[in-house]
């Protein structure tokens, strides 16, 4: 049975013990901490990466595993086509499967609209050399023809890979561990330790770690944690559902996508499904408080996102989640150590019915697993890379918006240079924080 998704009940396999002394901490072991960790550790340094839950338990092995240069915001591009050329090497590095396959990603057309914005992202393609092209409906019907629907056209990019996050996460962690990151698991990270109003290292639920250094690649609890030391990220979650079908024919290589649902090939020879772009918004505190920056981006698929009042008790924007906590406290974040919400079963039925639709012939499609993931979020889509400047020696990796483990790699080798004093290696002042404070005007990235 593949292991998807990670949770409380997989083994831990990084049990520590936790060093006194590092010089780079890394707060959350998911893709966004994990590839940090290894290229800092690449740097020449001494890295810690502690993780509350179990690696990867969260967004990073319960997403759709679709490594994607297509529709990509335009700053973000360059950092992905250096992130898909990391994925392949690291994938030999390893010397460990990741799934990692160029099936290529391609999205559908419903309407002239979607090939009218297929076009108008393809000069961004273009100026970075990436093969992305427009199909006519023919050239759709040849190259899926078990598809019951015809389309408009698509957009369609070769040279997108699809990789199985379960396994591929898991596997940069055991690369960054041989490669000196002291890896441990089960210890949550409960404040700073800040000494003459610079960071000097984290106390962890395991004891403190001195360091001048803090990433945090917390994911949906990165605000959380920031806002206890008066660093406020508008950052919000949403639930987002997938499902895992048994083992049917090919039709597909690789990822495509239509307005009712998503589908991949993997591995074991299933499907992943979704539906793109649907989900459920938690009201909480944060999210009560930002709404009106998000409004341009769920403004443009009204009725794609849910809301709901409240958050289940513990989650990071619950309204009962405690905002202090002294550090020698049991901290929100030990109290839910792998985020798994329930997936949204009516959902799941619409996607699936809708998977069931496009190909007949696979006859009645059976699941072997139903899985949800928070999804961290930014108004603009877009992540926070750099400097928490506020805090001398705090840096913020999160906020990957939906499509994170894709440019995982480009991230950390971003951000492991930002942290060691290098250059970034490309243009990176879109991404940082101070851009919710200093005026500049909110832009999201394509709703592709
Ligand atoms: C259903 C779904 C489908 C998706 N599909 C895709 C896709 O196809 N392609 C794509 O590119 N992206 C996709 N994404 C998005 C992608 O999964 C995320 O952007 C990415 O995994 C984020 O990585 P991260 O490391 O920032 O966060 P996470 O993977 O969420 O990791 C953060 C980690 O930090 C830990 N942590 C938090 N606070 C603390 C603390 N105080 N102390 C210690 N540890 C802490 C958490 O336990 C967690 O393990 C999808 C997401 C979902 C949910």
């Amino acid at each position: 049975m593949i292991p998807f998704p990670i949770g409380e009940t997989s083994p831990v396999e990084h049990p520590g013990p936790l060093p006194e002394a590092a010089d780079v901490v890394v707060v959350g072991a998911g893709v966004a901490g994990v590839c940090s960790a290894l290229f800092l550790a690449r740097q020449g340094l001494r890295v810690v990466l502690v993780e509350k839950g179990r690696l990867a338990g969260e967004q990073s092995s319960r997403n759709w595993g679709w490594i994607r240069q297509q529709g990509r915001d335009p700053d973000e591009l360059p950092i992905m086509v250096e992130a898909r050329r990391l994925w392949q090497e690291l994938a030999q590095q390893s010397g460990e499967d990741f799934g990692l396959v160029e099936g290529g990603v391609t999205y559908l057309a419903e309407s002239a609209k979607d090939m009218a914005d297929f076009e108008a992202w393809l000069p961004h393609a273009r100026a970075n050399d990436v093969d992305s092209h427009l199909m006519s409906p023919e050239e759709v019907r040849r190259m899926i023809p078990e598809m019951a629907k015809g389309y408009h056209g698509a957009l369609r990019t070769p040279s997108d890979m699809r990789a199985e996050p379960w396994l591929a996460v898991p596997a940069l962690a055991r690369l960054a561990a041989r490669e000196g990151v002291t890896v441990v698991e089960t210890c949550a990270a409960r404040a700073l330790e800040i000494s003459a109003g610079r960071v000097a290292g984290v106390v962890t639920e395991q004891g403190t770690v001195r360091a001048d250094q803090v990433l945090v690649t917390g994911g949906a609890w990165s605000s959380l944690f920031l806002r206890a030391h008066g660093v406020a990220l508008p950052q919000l979650s949403v639930r987002a559902t997938a499902a895992a079908t048994e083992r049917l024919p090919q039709v597909h290589e690789g990822g495509a996508a239509e307005d009712g649902v998503a589908f991949r090939r993997r591995q074991d020879g299933g499907y992943t499904l979704a539906a793109g772009g649907y989900h459920d918004l938690f009201i909480g505190p944060d999210a009560f408080r930002n709404l009106i920056r998000y409004l341009p981006v769920l403004g443009e698929h009204p009725f794609k996102t849910r809301y709901h009042v409240a958050a289940p008790k513990g989650y990071p924007d619950a309204w009962g989640t405690p905002r202090r906590w002294a550090a020698d406290e049991v901290s929100p974040f030990e109290r839910i150590r792998v985020l798994n919400p329930a997936p949204s079963r009516a959902l799941a039925r619409k996607f699936t019915a809708r998977f069931a639709a496009l190909f007949p012939e696979f006859g009645e499609i059976r699941l072997r697993a139903l899985w949800a993931g928070m999804i961290d979020m930014m108004p603009d889509v877009v992540p926070v890379l750099g400097p928490a400047e506020a805090v001398p020696g705090l840096w913020i990796g999160t906020g990957l918006s939906g499509h994170g483990f894709g440019i995982g790699p480009g991230v950390g080798r971003v951000l492991a240079d930002m942290i060691a004093g290098n250059a970034a290696g490309h243009e990176v002042a879109r991404f940082r924080l101070s851009r919710f404070t200093d005026g500049t005007r909110i832009r999201p990235g394509p709703a592709l």
